[in-house]
């Protein structure tokens, strides 16, 4: 089938080729038709499967049709999603979809200010993207009313209630019009997930179901290099270097402070990168991700969390810089690369004491990964002798501080509260807002207890040179 067979008006035709695309995927096949008749729609759909298209242009061309305009204030399509990353994506394919006509959008997520949101939703849009926390938080500052909604799509359900949304969801669906077409997704359908669907849904909603296109790992050539945690970095640095055609590589790092260290490694060697994590902002996250999309970075190192739900075209490579402790966090990682039916290539580090992750990995996923190009190893520092402190140190978890200590006291002054330990643990604190807790560790910078808690037992260098000076008077006084 083709897109232009699907009875969708001018614009959106145009806009559907200028994205490229030429046939409907099998969810849009099965959905669009439905929608445009005003049904509702219950689809069993992963991200990947152009589920996000299956809605949004049903819902554009009905937008288009009604002939209805947006008063203040209000939304005619609300689109709820668990995160803001996911958010702003959505947001993005509709301004694609939508391109050509008149019809406006807007996307609302927590974690940054509200002013230029509330300023976007004055005159009325007709489609709002929205998390579900923000979107209450304007309703209740009366910025916002879902009075006038005529569509309502529940999208990644199973996630939102892992999220522990499902308060914020019935809040959501309690200020609903009853007069309303539904759309809910969800990639599976739990019972409770079953339960929540029916307290949306219209009876005999028309039921989508639609497998990912064929289980990535299949597609994906994997290979491991079996590494001592020390020369990681190095190794991942000669990779780069010996294979140009690795131009979109997604890096996954366990820890925060490990994606920096990763950055700063490549930088040195010319390898333009960037890290998203929760110590990093919104906006740092969202510019990095969109150089990273742009190909003006060619490297993106990210934690799990960072990187839940992101979805970039085209990655080229995944590296696995260190193994998961969940066996499924790595069929997920890797699940980046070969997407929409693209190839894609996996490289997995297994250092010695992840080799028990690397066995479940492997049972899981039913492969036996095969090892990587030997010479590489040729190219690499010798593997330095471990004493029993390094291993300590290098010990999962742990070390963390000391490193963190001997780093720290290099690091220009302005930079260092960023890194330290205790802010690490800021954004959990106050609920996860991570502009907060860049904010406060900013705030932090000329506080001198947080200085004083870096280096604890070391003198100031002025005070070392006045203990020097009157070391060396008193040895002088002793020798006369
Ligand atoms: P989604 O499942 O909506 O996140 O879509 C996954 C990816 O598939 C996105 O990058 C879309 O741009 C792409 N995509 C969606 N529909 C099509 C299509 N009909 N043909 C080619 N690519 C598509």
């Amino acid at each position: 089938m083709l897109f232009s067979e699907l009875p969708l008006a001018n614009p959106l035709q145009r806009a559907v080729r200028a994205v490229g695309y030429e046939h409907p995927t099998p969810i849009q096949e099965k959905s669009i038709p439905s929608l445009l008749e005003g049904k509702d729609l219950l689809g069993i759909a992963q991200t990947g499967t152009g589920k996000t298209a299956a809605f949004a242009l049903p819902i554009l061309q009905r937008l288009l049709d009604s002939g209805k305009f947006r008063a203040p204030k209000t939304c005619r399509a609300l689109i709820l999603l668990p995160t803001r990353e996911l958010a702003i994506q959505v947001d993005e394919c509709f301004k694609q979809y939508a391109q050509f006509t008149a019809i406006s959008t807007a996307c609302i997520f927590g974690g940054v200010s509200d002013v230029s949101q509330k300023r976007n939703l004055i005159r009325g849009v007709d489609v709002l993207v929205a998390t579900p926390g923000r979107l209450l938080d304007l309703i209740n500052q009366k910025a916002v009313s879902l009075k006038a909604l005529e569509f309502f799509v529940l999208d990644e359900a199973d996630r939102m209630l892992d999220m522990g949304f499902i308060h914020d969801i019935r809040k959501v669906v309690a200020l609903l019009p009853q007069n309303r077409q539904n759309l809910f997704f969800s990639a599976t359908m739990p019972e409770d997930i079953t339960k929540l669907a029916a307290t949306i849904l219209r009876p005999n909603p028309v039921r989508v179901e639609v497998a990912p296109q064929s289980t990535p790992i299949e597609r994906i050539h994997q290979e491991l290099y079996r590494i001592d945690k020390r020369r990681k970095g190095a190794l991942l640095k000669e990779l780069l270097l010996a294979h140009p055609e690795m131009k979109k590589v997604l890096v996954f790092s366990r820890t925060k402070h490990g994606a920096d260290k990763i950055t700063r490694v490549l930088e040195k060697a010319g390898v333009k990168c960037a890290a998203i994590h929760g110590n990093k902002s919104q906006n740092r996250r969202q510019e990095a991700l969109g150089n990273f999309k742009s190909e003006q970075i060619r490297v993106l190192v990210a934690t799990d969390i960072a990187a839940r739900g992101i979805d970039v075209d085209d990655v080229s490579h995944v590296f696995n810089y260190d193994l998961p402790d969940v066996p499924e966090t790595f069929v997920h990682r890797i699940g980046r690369t070969a997407r929409a039916g693209k190839d894609g290539i996996a490289i997995s580090f297994c250092a010695p004491d992840e080799e028990q992750d690397l066995r479940a990995i492997e049972k899981l996923t039913r492969i036996s990964i095969p090892e990587g190009d030997k010479a590489i190893y040729e190219k690499l520092p010798p593997q330095q002798k471990e004493t029993p402190e390094s291993e300590m140190r290098n010990a999962r978890g742990r070390g963390f501080p000391r490193r963190q200590e001997r780093h720290e006291k290099n690091r220009p002054q302005q930079n260092r509260s960023q890194n330290n330990p205790q802010n690490e643990k800021r954004p959990a604190q106050n609920g996860g807002n991570v502009q907060n807790a860049n904010r406060e560790s900013r705030g932090n910078v000329s506080n001198q207890e947080g200085r004083r808690t870096i280096g604890k037992n070391r003198p100031g260098s002025r005070a070392r040179k006045r203990m020097r000076e009157a070391a060396e008077a008193a040895r002088r006084a002793q020798g006369n």
